[in-house]
């Protein structure tokens, strides 16, 4: 689980708005980018051409 502090500054690097953290599947999602970026060892991987489009 991501810890509160580093959720605030993460933001989407494509539009720099806010993420929605989805706790359970461990994942950032962009809806206004429609991109969903993956957390992996409790990092998130905040990289576009690694995001998946939905
Ligand atoms: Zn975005």
């Amino acid at each position: 689980m991501l810890n509160e502090k580093l959720l605030e500054i993460l933001a989407c690097p494509k539009c720099k708005g806010d993420l929605e953290y989805d706790k359970d599947n461990d994942k950032l999602t962009c809806h206004k980018c429609r991109l969903i970026y993956k957390i992996e060892n409790d990092i998130p991987i905040m990289l576009i051409d690694e995001a998946e489009s939905f």
